[in-house]
């Protein structure tokens, strides 16, 4: 009988990572020791490619599984256990395992799947797995083996030291280690999108930090309440981070009172990027990041993405921008975003909303507007009066 729950964490694409493969091993074992500061009595180790997880059994293991799961980098999770590596040993394991499924689950077919790790072992997989076949077969009177449509497929990972007994695989996201990819500011809104945006890079290993935009007090104090509600829930992937609120209110008003009504949108775009890159250059960010999306609204049609882009010098990486909205919110809904996304609360983008807003907008027209305004001193106030706030996972 194992003393402890053990948990096999396979690595996914950091597994390609060749001679860089300790290093990105390494990030992804400090991240699921991160995501499980709160257990006592839990130990994490990597060993032949795999990533090993031994809880105490008094710990909640659904809760483990599930902080386990949202760390980037991780393919998959089974809940094993584990034999000494001798036919005779893995036998008497695969028999037990297989009582407590019919116990809980009523199976009454299975199909043994062996795998040797270890080329040293003398007996051959799919030997390996007719030998356990039969064990089981003796062991478990009511059970059949079916090699087309079994109820179970039961894995045996026959390793030099230890082997390991298990049936599901637990899917995770994938992705790369947090911290492998340096760090981005997300310009997150309240919308179904630029969390999504976030999270995606930071699956692929980017650090992200976050600023909001508000136009108090035309939009209340609810609405940036809202945004920090799904911070938290982006942090309970990425980790802790900062999310700078800035005021946009007296850049809408200079935009109102000297643009052209039609540009208005697209002036307001330009500052939130400007605003973004000045923090981003402050806080050690690289990138910024939106959840702009290909013709989804006027400003974000091809003209308007390339007037947009002129306005700062950092890359902007839009993650989203070939997604179809329906894909976009069934990710938001995986991801745990959508249910917050869709509360009904205004935008500052929704403040001084032109009536016929330009969809084709002319970078020289608009930079010519915009010679009216101190951009650099708007800005420079913008970022002076930032509220920064530290969001924690939620
Ligand atoms: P979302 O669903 O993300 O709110 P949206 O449909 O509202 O997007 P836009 O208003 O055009 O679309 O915004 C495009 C992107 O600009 C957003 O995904 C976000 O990255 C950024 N953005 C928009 N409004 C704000 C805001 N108030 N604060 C910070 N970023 C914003
Ligand atoms: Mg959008």
């Amino acid at each position: 009988m194992n003393e402890q729950n053990i948990l096999i964490v396979r690595c996914g694409e950091v597994a390609l990572k060749g001679m860089n493969k300790p290093y990105f091993e390494r990030m992804l074992v400090d991240r699921i020791r991160r995501n499980l500061k709160g257990f006592h009595g839990i130990d994490v180790k990597r060993s032949e490619g795999l990533i090993f997880v031994r809880a105490e059994k008094n710990l909640d293991i659904k809760e483990i599984i599930k902080q386990i799961s949202k760390v980037f980098g991780v393919a998959s999770i089974s809940q094993a256990v584990e034999a000494p590596s001798n036919l005779d040993a893995i036998g008497a394991e695969a028999v037990q395992y297989m009582m407590g499924l019919i116990e809980e689950k009523g199976v009454k077919t299975f199909k043994v799947e062996a795998k040797r790790a270890d080329k040293n072992f003398p007996v051959k997989s799919p030997e390996i797995g007719r030998i356990i076949g039969a064990k089981v077969l003796i062991g478990c009177k009511v059970l059949k083996v079916d090699v087309h449509q079994p109820d179970v497929l039961l894995h045996v990972d026959v390793r030099s030291d230890k082997s390991y007994i298990y049936d599901a695989k637990i899917q995770g996201f994938g992705g790369l280690p947090l911290g492998t990819n340096g760090k981005g500011m997300a310009l997150l809104s309240g919308g179904i999108d630029s969390p999504v945006a976030a999270w995606m890079m930071a699956k692929r290993g980017m650090l992200i930090e976050a600023v909001h935009f508000h136009s108090y007090p035309y939009t209340s104090p609810r609405a940036q309440e809202k945004v920090e509600d799904l911070a938290r829930i982006v942090a309970s992937y990425c980790g802790r981070f900062k999310l700078h609120c800035v005021n946009l209110l007296p850049i809408q008003e200079q935009i109102v009172a000297n643009c052209p009504e039609e540009e208005t949108t697209i002036h307001v775009r330009m500052f939130m990027m400007r605003i973004a890159q000045r923090i981003a250059q402050d806080t050690g960010c690289m990138m910024l990041i939106t959840g702009e999306n290909l013709g989804q609204v006027a400003s974000q049609t091809a003209e308007s993405l390339v007037v947009t882009d002129a306005s700062v010098s950092m890359p902007v990486m839009r993650p989203l921008i070939a997604m179809d909205k329906i894909d976009i919110m069934e990710k938001a809904q995986e991801i745990g975003t959508y249910e917050t996304s869709i509360q009904p609360y205004e935008d500052c983008c929704t403040v001084f909303l032109p009536k016929h807003p330009s969809t084709k907008p002319k970078l020289e027209r608009i930079l010519e507007s915009e010679a009216a305004l101190d951009i650099d001193g708007l800005v420079e106030a913008a970022v002076a009066a930032q509220e920064v706030i530290q969001i924690f996972p939620e």
